[in-house]
């Protein structure tokens, strides 16, 4: 089909009285020659939104360039099922953010300057644009979930999957299900009025779970290896009577954790030094029995005390905190209390933390009388029939001895995941068979494992991405993935259920899941230009591009995030989307008008990712947090990790006086949506010094800062000073030629 496109421009939030509008219209017509060019009053009313489908219908406009506000704002308005689309905002991100005084005919210029470029881009873009087609495999898509792990956060997400209407199959390595809180006694408090102990919950949960037909379950049974991508994974089990391959759609990966090997803890606790120290999963056993009693000669135990933060907090043992521990062993010290009148339960914490409503289960313990010593265990020995503990009490600073019949330690947990180095380059694991200790053993060229944010948990992203992993269709819920206690996992294993639904349907449809959800487009590789250089699948920061033996991409359409970083990597640029591409962007740059040195009037490119940089650029318009250079242009890019080294050859060979790049935060606490894009920007960038050298042109002139959502105040500053920064130089050579 033959694209058509139209232009329309909106007159209203006073953008008709800013601008010169019919000379707008006159750029998109003569000059861009877009066929059909119309403005309207109110273009997202219901009447400015009747005149664009009138056209659609009778006049066969099938792409669009809809020039007034933020493509983030007015987005339901919009949404007129054209993916060959873009709005140009001419609002937010040049009326609102400069600064005009009434009468400055300089001012009012230069605003309309910028307007104009952003009309002739948005128009470029669209006419580079074509309708990206959605993924179909030559198979059909699974929608099955496969959930590894029978445990409470497994169970709950099966059974959370099986209630939405997916069908689920529960994959349990043991002869049966309930994982360790199959092992608890009770349970603390996880409902009104939070100061009671509950019963386990894991009877009624399994009894669920095995009584949904929706859920086929799997005991005796492990996953020897994981091939394909969301939709189409092909995952090998092998359990009591051989192996077998079921196809899934997406996978939650629920394995819970291990407890820290109390036997690496420090001597002078006293583990395995006598039979009264234990853990807390000890105790636990201990107290499902019903008797809680010394070890060494079952004798009833009174006086039993807990040390929290057992090799936890702790640079030598586990540097976090588990999160959970406090709790667990204020449940347990009312097992004490509840168990004989005259017990005493003391508890040596460094910090108590018990967040949300375990508040009220603190008081509780502390009323029923739980007695609470901050401090640390010094020393551990066995003293005839129990234990004599030298603490140091941090509030009377001094050491006190006391004798008890046991200590109880709580020691941290341990994901159970296989994780690989995600900063690793180069294949980490080998695409082997069976891969032993491996929970998926994944047949990526990136590794067999997931990778890890810190501390080997297979977290993804501070901020955006909980139940994520970096490897699409897989989720990861419970103590797997961050420390955390029962009521938390349960949380935490509905939100993967629905994560993993997500991803089934967004699959079905050939869409995106986040950050770019629902994008229909993914890259495609012109094979014949490759040069094998692997850069691409180096660089995809979730593992979509695995590669052949002669190092020839093969790309994975449904584990693909679209973020670009592929195509902002390849030195061939053989990378495109049918709706974002290297010579889209640089045909962009190249449309807008570069005055002549004489006229003073710099030119700055300002690349913005989209996922951070943008949005924070609208707040400052928005919130008028300050007016901006009329000298920039921005163009918004999917993420940084896209950003081409030919773009900035490009801009500095029209004329640009100089080039901000604005990716997210990275680094330890970063914050980029697609993980590695902008730190991977920022190394490309390294090596812009040999483009300027060759242009003979200052280093100053490009730069790139981190731009966080919470930045808008201070943008204003960033982007004046760089733009004061250039304006010192001379202006750029290249725009006399
Ligand atoms: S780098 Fe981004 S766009 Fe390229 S294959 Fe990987 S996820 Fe997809
Ligand atoms: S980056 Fe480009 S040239 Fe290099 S392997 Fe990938 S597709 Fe081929």
């Amino acid at each position: 089909m033959e694209k058509k496109i139209g232009c329309y421009i909106c007159t209203g939030c006073g953008i008709g009285e800013a601008l010169d509008v019919a000379k707008l219209e006159k750029i998109a017509a003569k000059e861009q020659k877009i066929p059909v060019v119309k403005n309207h009053a109110f273009l997202c009313g219901d009447e400015g939104i009747n005149l664009i489908r009138q056209d659609m219908e009778a006049d066969g406009v099938n792409a669009l360039v809809i020039v007034g506000c933020s493509p983030r704002v007015k987005t339901e308005s919009f949404r007129l099922g054209v993916p060959m689309m873009d709005r140009v905002d001419v609002r937010d991100k040049c009326l609102w953010v400069l600064d005009v005084p009434e009468g400055d005919k300089d001012a009012k210029g230069n605003r309309q300057m910028m307007a104009e470029d952003y009309v002739r881009i948005g128009c470029v873009r669209v006419k580079k644009m074509n309708d990206p087609k959605p993924y179909e495999a030559s198979t059909p898509f699974s929608k099955d979930v496969l959930v590894v792990g029978g445990g409470i956060a497994g169970l709950t997400a099966a059974l959370e999957v099986a209630r939405t209407g997916y069908n689920c199959l529960l994959v349990e390595k043991e002869e049966s299900l309930g994982g360790k809180v199959a092992k608890m006694h009770k349970v603390s408090p996880a409902k009104p009025p939070y100061n009671k102990l509950e019963e386990n919950p894991l009877p009624k949960l399994m009894a669920d779970v095995k009584g949904n037909n929706r859920i086929r379950i799997m005991n005796n049974t492990v996953v020897q290896k994981t091939v394909g991508a969301p939709g189409l994974f092909d995952v090998t089990l092998k359990g009591g009577s051989g192996t077998s391959t079921e196809r899934v759609g997406s996978i939650i990966v629920a394995t819970g954790y291990n407890f820290y090997d109390p036997s690496k803890l420090d001597k002078h606790l006293g583990y395995q030094e006598t039979p009264d120290v234990i853990t807390s999963m000890e105790f636990e056993e201990m107290a499902k029995t019903g008797k809680i009693v010394r070890k060494s000669d079952g004798k009833p135990a009174k006086r039993v005390a807990f040390s929290l933060c057992a090799g936890q907090r702790d640079t030598k043992h586990l540097e976090y905190c588990s999160g959970a521990c406090c709790v667990y062993s204020l449940k347990q010290a009312l097992y004490v209390i509840e168990n004989h009148p005259d017990a005493s339960a003391y508890l040596i914490y460094q910090e108590m933390r018990t967040p949300g409503q375990m508040e009220d289960f603190y008081r509780k313990v502390q009323s029923e009388g739980g007695i609470f010593i901050k401090g640390d265990v010094k020393q551990v020995s066995a003293a005839g029939t129990g234990l004599t503990l030298e603490v140091d009490d941090k509030l009377l600073r001094q050491n006190i001895k006391m004798d008890v019949d046991l200590l109880v330690l709580a020691t941290g947990m341990e994901t159970t995941v296989d994780t690989v180095d995600p900063n690793s380059a180069s294949p980490v694991g080998s695409q082997v068979d069976e891969l032993p200790g491996s929970v998926l053993n994944l047949q990526y060229r990136q590794g067999p494992g997931l990778p890890s944010l810190k501390n080997n948990f297979p977290d993804s992203h501070f901020i955006c991405f909980p139940y994520e992993t970096r490897r699409t269709g897989i989720y990861v819920a419970g103590p797997a993935r961050r420390p955390m206690g029962i009521a938390s996992t349960r949380t935490d294993a509905a939100g993967a259920a629905l994560k993993a639904i997500q991803v089934v349907e967004s699959v079905a449809r050939g869409a995106a899941v986040h950050p770019r959800a629902g994008d229909l487009s993914f890259p495609s590789f012109r094979e014949e230009g490759c040069t094998q250089c692997k850069r691409c699948t180096e660089e995809c920061p979730f593992g979509a591009i695995n590669e052949d033996a002669k190092g020839n991409p093969l790309f994975n359409p449904t584990r693909c995030r679209r973020c670009g970083t592929c195509m902002g990597a390849c030195p061939q640029k053989i990378i495109s989307f049918a709706n974002y591409s290297v010579d889209m962007i640089g045909s962009m740059l190249k449309e807008m008008e570069i005055p002549e040195a004489d006229e003073e009037k710099p030119r700055i490119l300002v690349f913005a990712c989209e996922n951070d940089a943008i949005p924070a650029l609208d707040m400052v318009g928005r919130s008028r947090l300050g007016a901006l250079s009329p000298f920039i242009r921005i163009i918004p890019l999917r993420c940084m990790g896209s950003m081409s080294l030919v773009w900035i050859a490009d801009a500095m060979s029209k004329g640009y006086d100089g080039i901000l790049l604005m990716g997210c935060r990275h680094g330890d606490n970063y914050q980029c949506h697609n993980v590695r894009g902008s730190a991977l920007a920022e190394i490309r960038l390294s090596k812009v010094s040999e483009t300027l050298d060759r242009l003979q042109l200052e280093s100053d002139r490009v730069k790139m800062v981190e731009v966080n959502i919470m930045d808008a105040e201070t943008l204003p500053q960033v982007i004046n000073n760089f733009v004061a920064q250039i304006s010192e130089l001379d202006p750029n050579p290249y725009k006399e030629f």
